[in-house]
C-alpha cells in the first residue's frame, strides 16, 4: 500500500485512493496494530489509540471486535487495552 493515510474504508476492505489497491480491513488493522506496537512499545493499545493511529473512520464496534478477536483484552470498558 502506498500510504496508510490515503486509504478509504469500503465495506470489508481498505482501498488506496492512489492506486486502488485493496486490502482486507481486518488484516490491515492487525498489520497497523503490529506496527504501532513496534514503534511505541510503551503505549497501550486501545480502541481509541488504534483509531487515531489508523486515522480512519472505522466503526468503533467493528474495531473492538477485530481487536478482541486477535489480541488479548486486558481490563474492561473504557480502560481496556489489548496485547
Ligand atoms: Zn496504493
Amino acid at each position: 500500500m502506498c500510504d496508510e493515510r490515503s486509504v478509504l474504508v469500503q465495506g470489508k476492505n481498505f482501498i488506496c485512493t492512489w492506486c486502488e489497491h485493496q486490502e482486507n480491513l481486518e488484516r490491515g488493522i492487525i498489520r497497523m496494530v503490529e506496527e504501532y506496537k513496534l514503534l511505541f512499545p510503551n503505549r497501550l493499545i486501545t480502541v481509541s489509540s488504534v483509531s487515531d493511529w489508523c486515522g480512519l473512520n472505522i466503526n468503533r464496534s467493528k474495531l473492538y471486535r477485530i481487536l478482541r478477536k486477535h489480541f488479548e483484552m486486558v481490563g474492561s470498558g473504557k480502560n481496556a487495552f489489548y496485547r
